[in-house]
């Protein structure tokens, strides 16, 4: 087989890259180890930026995402029983936009498949050969018979368990991680939010967070040790403890129901360098993971697919590889500011096992000059409405 572009991985990165690329005419091929079902019962990201909702739209893909979402234009930050709110509208003129990750995805393949784009599912063993020529080659194997695909330019899009970082040699590749020590367990519940905007909650007993997918359905986080299960905590804990976190007023109100999914996710950051390696590009997931905090993760896997895809489209329509050349210096540049940023609201919002009493005061007095001040505020609401790219 042969395409422009080989794409592994059939996240949200790269099928957006995918869709992005078929309609400027460039062709590729989507490898991804799971299958569509798999993928798209992963509940994650919910929280789009406007250059993330753009994307889509320029894709040919934002027409359920704009009749369904929801603008949120703040947010609540809550410490105790004292709560404020960001206004991102009056202090950045934008906005963030509700959509979960499961609906964009769905939107990306159904899309994907009307257009006849080629997407293998069940690969295994896949191989990067030969990136660092003009004309590298991807083999894989589905149901124990081995293919390959020549090829122009490989998309690593496999997340951050993917073979595509690993492909890039230790003496080229240099990482960056902080590991956090705790994770976050969320309840997804078919119930209505407790307020039409997220709750960020820090308290004395760890931070929570009240989110939502849609009208009925919400999406709560609580701080929690990583030697924790999901089977350790029954819904009536996980509420309990839910409402121990927030404002009485809210926990008041709070609608409980049985849970329909139920996880722990570690808080991780890291970033690889550089994020390209002669013909393969890394994107998304396979190059860097943000704690969720700032719902920045699926934001910053769309940051990297524009420089890319903007990199490949002005090498194919000009012979111009500046894009290609520039693109992990462009991507990388980006990336660490919301790598900050995640980093200083995780920082900021929970409690961590060492603590003094000393960094207690220093945190709260942090929140306090937020509430406090517009400049402050507007720092935070520029950085969760996202840097332009
Ligand atoms: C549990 C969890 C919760 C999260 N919650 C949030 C959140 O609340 N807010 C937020 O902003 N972000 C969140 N994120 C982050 C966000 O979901 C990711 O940033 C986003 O999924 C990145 O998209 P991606 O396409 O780069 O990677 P992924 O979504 O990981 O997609 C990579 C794809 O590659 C496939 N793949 C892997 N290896 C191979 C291989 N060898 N061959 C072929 N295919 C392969 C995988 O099956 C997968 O489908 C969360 C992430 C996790 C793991």
């Amino acid at each position: 087989m042969k395409t422009q572009v080989v794409i592994i991985g059939g996240g949200p990165s790269g099928l957006l890259l995918s869709q992005l690329l078929h309609r400027k005419g460039i062709d590729s091929v989507v490898l991804e180890r799971r299958t569509r079902d798999y993928v798209l019962s992963r509940i994650r990201a919910g929280i789009l930026e406007v250059g993330f909702v753009n994307l889509m739209r320029e894709a040919g893909v934002g027409a359920r995402m704009d009749k369904e979402c929801f603008i949120h234009d703040g947010t609540v930050i809550s410490y105790g029983d004292q709560q404020f709110r960001i206004d991102f509208e009056d202090l950045t003129g934008s906005h963030v936009v509700v959509y979960g990750q499961t609906e964009v995805t769905r939107d990306l393949y159904d899309a994907r498949e009307a257009m006849g784009g080629k997407i293998v599912f069940n690969t295994d063993h896949v191989e990067i050969h030969d990136a660092d020529t003009d004309k590298p080659y991807v083999t894989y194997e589905v149901d124990g018979t081995e293919h390959r695909i020549d090829c122009e330019f490989v998309a690593g899009c496999d997340g951050f368990h993917g073979v595509s970082r690993q492909t890039i040699p230790l003496t080229v590749r240099r990482e960056y991680e902080k590991v956090y020590p705790f994770g976050w367990l969320g309840v997804l519940s078919e119930t209505p939010p407790v307020h039409d905007e997220l709750i960020y909650a820090s308290s004395e007993r760890g931070f929570a967070l009240c989110s939502m997918r849609n009208a009925n359905l919400s999406r709560y986080y609580i701080q929690c040790s990583l030697s924790d299960s999901p089977e350790d905590w029954t819904d009536k804990a996980f509420w309990a403890e839910l409402k121990r976190r927030i404002p009485t007023e809210a926990a008041e109100r709070l609608v409980t129901g049985p849970s329909i999914e139920k996880s722990i996710a570690p808080l991780r950051s890291f970033v690889t360098e550089p994020m390209r390696w002669g013909r393969l590009f890394l994107c998304g997931d396979a190059a860097h993971i943000v704690p969720p905090t700032g719902a920045k993760g699926l934001n910053t896997a769309a940051s990297d697919i524009h420089y890319l895809y903007h990199a490949l489209v002005q090498f194919y329509e000009t012979g111009d590889p500046e894009g290609i050349v520039r693109y992990s210096e462009k991507a990388l540049a980006r990336i660490w500011k919301a790598e900050r940023f995640s980093w200083w609201m995780t920082n900021l919002l929970h409690r961590f096992p060492d603590q003094s009493e000393f960094d207690l005061k220093m945190q709260r007095a942090d929140i306090e000059f937020l509430r406090e001040n517009r400049a402050a505020q507007s720092v935070l609401a520029q950085n969760y409405v996202g840097l332009p790219f």
